[in-house]
């Protein structure tokens, strides 16, 4: 299964992706997106959900980040 992260400095906050896809994708308290379930997000079209490339795939190296919680 692939793993997804938002890249914070591109996400614009526009709400589409968490709009588009609650059950993979949420906003914070800065307005920016956040990574719920990636399995979700996958289903919902994974990087094609940000149309300005904020949501990206994760390697193995960056899985201990806490975009996901
Ligand atoms: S669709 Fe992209 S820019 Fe819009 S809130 Fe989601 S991650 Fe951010």
């Amino acid at each position: 299964m692939k793993r997804y992260k938002v890249n914070r400095d591109k996400c614009v906050g526009c709400g589409t992706c968490a709009a588009v896809c609650p059950r993979g994708m949420e906003m914070d308290s800065d307005n920016k997106a956040r990574v719920i379930s990636s399995a979700a997000a996958e289903e919902c079209g994974g990087v094609e959900l940000c149309s300005y490339e904020a949501i990206e795939e994760v390697n193995g190296a960056e899985l201990a980040d806490d975009d996901e919680r």
